[in-house]
């Protein structure tokens, strides 16, 4: 640093200054948008997996995946609807088939702030166990904005808050891979926090949010995952996911991930008036 220039030679106080009035007291300033209270409903979408001819996996004594992930979904949607300020919405309410893509839309359709796809595991091994909890791939991301751009209907929606009627490739693929990455960022916390709450009730497959490209997770702005909930391949887990008891406590376990993400990662505002 340089020396500070002299003092200036005009206005320096020598005896005190006679008193100057207060000025007028000004309104206070409203608080910066980050202290508003954000006074809106979440909205949670759970899609139970498979449905109608789409039997989805089937246990050692005949469950089936899609049977016991409606009911999975339905008892969440019920526990979810008690919090204050939240209401579940299911993709399918009852035994039929809804391809993925529309899963998608639907919870889009809805404004959601999250989307839970419920599942049952299998595997040739009996022996295989425990949940999973996956999030979307980088690469899944990257082949969903290519889909998304080539979907004439997708491709004058809205993302990210961003209305993109823009006829720039360029910059709506820019968008998407922000908009997805950031889908990515959040649906690992919520991963975590689901992960989290499923270890205290039952086995974890692994230990870790997992990463693919399944096609119900790219909503490139609604934070998504699915959770594998156990193998119902395994005669074990086929009779625990059976058992009313330990899909309350599954339930419990998703409603407490959930609950805790949002404490922990508050929704933004509506960009639109509802
Ligand atoms: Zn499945």
């Amino acid at each position: 640093m340089g020396k500070p220039p002299s003092a200036p030679t005009t206005g320096t106080p020598g005896p005190v200054a006679p008193p100057v009035p207060a000025p007028p007291v000004v309104a206070a300033k409203p608080p910066p948008m980050s202290q508003e209270k954000i006074d809106r409903l979440i909205i949670v979408a759970l899609d139970p997996g498979h449905g109608g001819e789409d039997p989805g996996a089937i246990g050692p004594s005949g469950l089936r995946e899609k049977d016991i992930v409606l009911a999975i979904a339905k008892r969440l949607k019920d526990k979810l609807n008690t919090q204050p300020g939240m209401r579940a919405f299911l993709t399918r309410d009852a035994d039929f088939f809804v391809p993925l893509h529309e899963r998608v839309r639907k919870a889009r359709r809805v404004q959601a702030d999250l989307f839970v796809s419920i599942h049952a595991d299998a595997f040739l091994n009996p022996q295989a166990r425990g949940a999973s909890v996956f999030a979307l791939s980088q690469g899944g991301a990257t082949s969903a904005a290519a889909r998304w751009m080539a979907n004439k209907e997708n491709a004058s929606d809205v993302i990210g808050g961003v209305n993109i009627k823009a006829k720039d490739a360029h910059v709506m693929r820019a968008l998407l891979d922000m908009s997805t990455s950031a889908q990515i960022q959040d649906s690992l916390k919520l991963g975590g926090e689901v992960l989290g709450q499923i270890g205290k009730v039952g086995r974890l497959h692994k230990r870790n949010v997992e990463q693919a490209g399944f096609a119900v997770l790219k909503a490139p702005d609604i934070p998504s995952i699915l959770v594998e909930t156990a193998f119902i391949s395994n005669p074990e887990e086929e009779s625990k996911l059976r058992d009313a008891d330990y899909q309350g406590e599954l339930v419990e376990a998703l409603a407490t991930g959930i609950r805790r993400y949002f404490a922990k990662n508050p929704p933004l505002a509506r960009n639109r008036q509802l």
